[in-house]
């Protein structure tokens, strides 16, 4: 008999069990089974989920996996239905790593006797929107380093594309309230002081009619190069000021 992909109905059970029919989900903790109408029977509300993809078209699909490997109960989270859709959305907020620590957290949790949240101050939690912030961050500081070199390669145009970008990252980082973290919010400011001053030299040098007797034309290029090393050095520095506070 050639094996699938998919879980095997043993290894579901053990997966439900081994997370006591809880979503591993540390910010859901909902139960996942609850009493049926009929007294002989209960509603399963959970789902044994794919840590790697099931299939090419599943989310964290890896295919130098073997079908053995991804059916194996290692390759498994027991989460809730609405947790388990939410996984599959967006696997940049969700990668593997990611979900394999919410399920050795959820088990160490459930081997210690599920204490309550109040009682277990110290226990660590992944943050899915912080992630998805830190990504943000630091996919728009590349941008922005790499702007002025796009630029010149003709790959865009102007500063039209740079304060496009802009206004999506400010909107993207809104959207996800505010973060806790102190020293971001004040680090995004500077960000955004530093493209609005990309943009002034970017149109300065690419003007209609740049003149090259100009002394601000002659001192532009240098400030590009100032803020295109403050950007690709803020890119690098990101991963440490953020890391932190991915997990508390
Ligand atoms: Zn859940």
């Amino acid at each position: 008999m050639s094996i699938g992909p998919d879980f095997t109905k043993k290894v579901v059970d053990a997966l439900a069990k081994r997370a006591a029919q809880i979503c591993s989900n540390p910010d859901c903790h909902n139960p996942t089974s609850a009493p049926h109408s009929n007294p002989a029977r209960a509603v399963i509300l959970g789902e044994a989920a794919h840590i790697n993809g099931a299939r090419p078209t599943s989310a964290r699909y890896d295919p130098n996996m073997t079908d053995q490997e991804r059916s194996h109960p290692s390759n498994g989270i027991w989460l809730c239905v609405s947790c388990a859709k939410k996984i599959d959305k967006d696997e940049s907020i969700f990668p593997v790593e990611f979900l394999k620590q919410w399920r050795a957290n959820h088990e160490a949790w459930v081997a210690g006797g599920c204490p309550s949240k109040k009682g277990n101050q110290n226990k660590v939690v992944m943050r899915p929107a912080r992630l998805k912030v830190r990504n943000e961050v630091k996919s728009f500081l590349h941008f922005c380093s790499t702007y002025w070199t796009m630029h010149c390669q003709g790959m865009v145009k102007g500063s039209n594309d740079l304060i496009r970008e802009l206004h999506s990252f400010e909107k993207s980082v809104d959207a996800e309230g505010p973060l806790s973290i102190p020293n971001l919010e004040s680090r995004i400011k500077e960000i955004i002081i530093n493209v609005w001053k990309m943009q002034r030299l970017v149109d300065r040098l690419a003007g209609p009619n740049p003149r090259p007797l100009d002394s601000t034309y002659d001192t532009a290029e240098d400030n590009i190069d100032a803020l295109v090393e403050w950007f690709a050095q803020q890119e690098k520095e990101i991963d440490e000021l953020l890391e932190p506070y991915l997990t508390i």
